[in-house]
């Protein structure tokens, strides 16, 4: 019986996974799981809906060189555990849904090449992403596969949050600002609207700070601006991407330093962010841990910028009623949250230490001018969802 959704997160350097059931009106976790290390020290790890876990399988390099190798092994131990009978359908994460897709959709040929299209605009994702589904359509055509963007949520910002100052015809051509983490936006906001549903109906910033990061305005749980734009790359600083930067600089790296558009690209995805600002490491713990000057800069930095990037969103939102820390390092850094929200102290924001200490869900002091939350996100529950949505399983207010 085909009882399961599959819920496919594939990047050009992971892949991850959750299996869920589909028997109510929410799905439930049956297992989730994905290979690491891949070319280095590839694991394979699965852990079942309780969190125990129930494969950690090691690789040699050579075994697992590749993304599209990963993405056979995992295949292969889930048609091996689970058989692919009983699998009804399976979403995917896929970053850009270009300026066409506000809404998941069922993939078939002429979606699958109209989001290969979309590839230059989001080089380091988007590969991988379609790479599953192109496998999946040779090897099971029957199978309902639901493509779930991180861009769709930002696709009702009015205009003027859309623009580059750039002339008029690049716009038409798609070079505009998009927005993603529009899943983890869908799957914040919703929360919020369980558990503090006036709040949600207000002017919301959300800070989605994982090795990926980026704000979202939110005006009545509906997106109207956020950090990143054309690219991954725009707005906060990264794990590892720089984030806003002059695009003189651009410019610079190539005309005076001579170096091609590909090292600069690497440059900019792989080498700057925290990692470059620290020359240690792209990862909070280790910095937080560190002793070196160097490390407490980018931290610093980090800071700075994502209470920056609140502040201008306010703005667009002509004000702010609360403000809302999840993913990685959001739900799980109470450092970064306390010196975020001390930057923003002038306009009256303030902690509670013990409750943000214990990461609890509303963490604001008494008497701050703005609420402020930490709420996990759920990318892949989203997908799931709206996957059983479009496949008419879902009670309709699943998703809220
Ligand atoms: P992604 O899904 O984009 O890979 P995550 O949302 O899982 O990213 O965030 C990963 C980042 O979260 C790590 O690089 C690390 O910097 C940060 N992080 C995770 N746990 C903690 C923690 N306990 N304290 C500080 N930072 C953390």
């Amino acid at each position: 019986m085909s009882d399961l959704i599959l819920v496919v997160n594939a990047g050009s350097s992971s892949i991850k996974f959750k299996l869920y059931r589909v028997a109510g009106a929410d799905p439930a976790l049956v297992l989730g799981g994905g290979m690491s290390g891949i070319g280095t020290a590839p694991a394979l790890t699965v852990k079942d809906g309780s969190g125990a876990l129930v494969e950690n399988r090691r690789f040699a390099p050579d075994e697992v060189p590749d993304a599209s190798a990963a993405q056979h092994h995992v295949a292969d131990w889930l048609i091996h555990h689970v058989g692919d009978q009983r699998v009804a359908a399976v979403g995917h994460r896929v970053v850009h849904g270009g300026p066409v897709y506000a809404e998941p959709v069922r993939v078939d040929d002429t979606v699958l090449r109209r989001l290969e299209s979309f590839i230059p605009l989001a080089p380091l994702h988007q590969l991988g992403n379609l790479d599953p589904i192109r496998v999946l359509r040779q090897r099971r055509p029957d199978l309902p596969q639901v493509a779930c963007f991180d861009t769709a949520f930002h696709r009702g910002h009015p205009e003027l949050a859309d623009r580059f100052a750039l002339p008029r015809a690049l716009h038409d051509e798609g070079v505009r600002r998009y927005g993603f983490h529009g899943l983890s936006y869908e799957s914040v906001a919703g929360r919020l609207r369980e558990i503090a549903p006036e709040t949600a109906a207000g002017r919301v910033v959300i800070a989605h700070l994982g090795s990926g990061a980026s704000l979202c305005a939110l005006q009545d749980g509906r997106s109207q601006d956020s950090t990143m734009s054309f690219t991954a790359l725009d707005g906060l600083p990264m794990g590892t991407r720089c984030g806003a930067l002059d695009p003189g600089v651009v410019l610079h790296l190539i005309e005076h330093k001579g170096m091609t558009p590909a090292e600069v690209g690497h440059m900019l995805y792989h080498e700057s962010g925290l990692l470059g600002l620290s020359g240690l490491s792209n990862d909070v713990r280790t910095l937080l841990a560190s002793d070196r000057p160097e490390a407490a800069m980018a931290i610093d930095f980090f800071c700075r910028r994502v209470a920056q990037a609140a502040a201008a969103l306010a703005v667009t939102l002509g004000g702010l009623d609360a403000i809302v820390f999840t993913a990685g390092i959001g739900e799980n850094a109470p450092e970064i949250r306390r010196r975020t929200v001390a930057a923003l102290g002038w306009a009256g924001l303030s902690l509670d230490h013990a409750a943000n200490a214990a990461s609890a869900a509303r963490i604001d002091g008494p008497g701050s001018r703005a609420q402020v939350w930490v709420v996990p996100t759920d990318e892949e529950l989203m997908i799931a969802r709206h996957t059983m949505r479009l496949l008419g399983r879902a009670a309709p207010d699943a998703t809220a």
